[in-house]
């Protein structure tokens, strides 16, 4: 059976590991590969190689380093196919999500191939006599990723694609379920031109993760996964004296206004709510229509919709989406559906108990739709990351926005209307950190930082864009002096500006 290795010094190695997981092929249920699950001393490896490295990466200037990333670009849409069909027999997700996936990453990249602009520091001329002051942004040494399972190229790349563009080193411990595509980056990053022990991968659970927080070595850590993870790896990363961005679960709502276009609203939670099979943090799985006949019209549309939805093989070109991950994932998502029954929330669709001709054992689930969905229900106060769709009514948009405003999570939040006056207020006071206005997915592009408010990123400092740059690099300020003329009287006193 195919082993997935770590990825440590540019060679493939097993390491010190004495434990394996299963990588399941969630369209057939059954194991496909292993991965070694590492630990402190596959870590310490990755950070030795990383050491060897770094300084010279750093040393290198800026538009070298570009060159790399640029090669690396080339390289993912060379393999787009191959990286694309690799990530769906793991995920499940459909090909065309995975493409998707690959290319909200390659996109990041050419964010990163202009690093030498985003390098570039500040400079004031003539800041007291003789004396002008620059700052400038330097790497932090080593830096790691720790990465979920839903988004296994696009979310590596939103970390190492930057941290290694500014001059870093970075360990990568992408999600034990689908590791295969980010050892392939890795090896791609390789033959763009990195240096071996540039970027390496270390494959694990908790304990792989407990050596990255622990290992001083390591200077900042970035986090992407559920909520009390994220919490955990924020306290103890920072408790060590780390920078650490750690962002967490979702629950985003859509809400619907009743001069908004039904079509369009249609097709786009159609997309949105059971697209890659709701496993996005940026998915939309909760509809707020306001007004009684836009809920009616809302709940009757989004039915007949909800009927034409085919779910398949993540290699059908027919299918809207695939398996979700893991049969324990189903069964969790199965159990909020009961839950939202027991809780009195109308089951207007059930998408428990499908079963797909010749894949019996695939870990596929049908579309779910609630209506009459509280917000005192624990089933909607709680993300369940499965393909379905709960309504929530609201009499006003004040009342709508409140529910999003008032959730735990805070990752996005949509607005339908053609009323911009409604919309712009929506925007400025929702407290949710990324806003959708008639766009269902908010993923803002990778020029700009991806982080929600709330249990939905803890930490300041978002994914990509200028805060990525300024998570990964640190910022050093010089005062030189320069005198013209004799200073001698000056030369014991604090310099002011005057
Ligand atoms: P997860 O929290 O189970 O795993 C994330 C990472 O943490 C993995 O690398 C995993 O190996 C590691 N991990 C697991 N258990 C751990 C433990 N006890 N201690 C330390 N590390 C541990 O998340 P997942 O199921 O892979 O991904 C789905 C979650 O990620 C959802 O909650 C989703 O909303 C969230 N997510 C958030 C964003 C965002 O940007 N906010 C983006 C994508 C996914």
């Amino acid at each position: 059976m195919r082993q997935v290795q770590h990825f440590i010094a540019g060679q493939m190695t097993r390491g010190a590991a004495a434990r394996d997981g299963d990588i399941f092929d969630p369209n057939t249920g059954q194991v496909q590969a292993s991965v070694c699950l590492g630990g402190a001393d596959d870590i310490n490896a990755a950070v030795d190689a990383a050491k060897k490295v770094q300084p010279e990466w750093a040393a290198t200037n800026p538009q070298r380093r570009a060159r790399v990333m640029f090669k690396f670009k080339a390289l993912l849409e060379a393999n787009m196919d191959e990286l694309a069909e690799l990530l769906s027999c793991e995920h499940g997700k459909v090909i065309a999500d995975s493409k998707g996936d690959i290319q909200r990453g390659l996109e990041v990249i050419e964010f990163a191939c202009g690093i030498p602009h985003l390098l570039k520091g500040e400079y004031s001329e003539g800041a007291g006599p003789g004396i002008d002051i620059y700052a400038m942004r330097q790497p932090l040494g080593i830096a790691a990723g720790i990465t979920p399972f839903n988004f296994p190229a696009m979310i590596p790349m939103w970390m190492f694609g930057i941290a290694i563009a500014c001059g870093n080193a970075f360990i990568l411990k992408p999600s034990e379920k689908d590791p295969s595509v980010p050892v392939r980056l890795a090896e791609l990053m390789h033959e763009a031109g990195a240096p071996e022990g540039l970027l390496n991968v270390v494959h694990g659970d908790k304990e792989a993760v407990d050596a990255i927080l622990a290992h001083d070595d390591i200077k900042a850590v970035s986090f992407v996964g559920s909520s009390d993870i994220a919490h955990y790896v924020y306290q103890t990363g920072t408790a060590n004296g780390k920078r650490v961005q750690a962002m967490g679960g979702a629950k985003n709502h859509g809400i619907i206004m009743p001069d908004a276009d039904m079509d369009q609203v249609i097709a786009d939670f159609s997309g949105s709510a059971y697209g890659s099979a709701g496993e996005r943090c940026m998915a939309l799985p909760v509809a707020v229509p306001v007004g009684k006949a836009t809920a009616d019209e809302f709940v009757g549309r989004m039915t007949e919709e909800v009927g034409k939805l085919n779910v398949g093989i993540s290699s059908d070109p027919h299918a809207h989406y695939g398996p979700v991950v893991s049969a324990a994932h189903r069964t969790k998502i199965e159990s909020y559906i009961e839950m939202g029954v027991k809780e009195g929330a109308d089951l207007v669709v059930d998408g428990r108990g499908l079963s797909l001709q010749g894949n019996e054992d695939g870990f596929f689930i049908g579309p779910s739709l609630f209506d009459n969905v509280k917000a005192d229900m624990q089933s909607y106060q709680e993300e369940i990351f499965g393909p379905v769709l709960q309504i929530v009514r609201a009499d006003s948009l004040e009342e709508a926005a409140r529910l999003p405003s008032e959730h735990q999570y805070g990752n996005g939040v949509a607005i339908f209307t053609r009323n911009g006056l409604a919309a712009r207020q929506f925007a400025q006071k929702v407290n949710v950190g990324m806003v959708g206005i008639n766009v269902p997915i908010p993923v803002p592009v990778a020029y700009h930082t991806f982080g929600g408010w709330k249990r939905s990123a803890f930490g300041d400092t978002n994914q990509h864009g200028p805060e990525g740059i300024k998570f990964y690099t640190k910022v050093k300020t010089v005062t030189q002096r320069w005198p013209d003329g004799d200073v001698a009287d000056q030369s014991f006193i604090i310099p002011t500006m005057k």
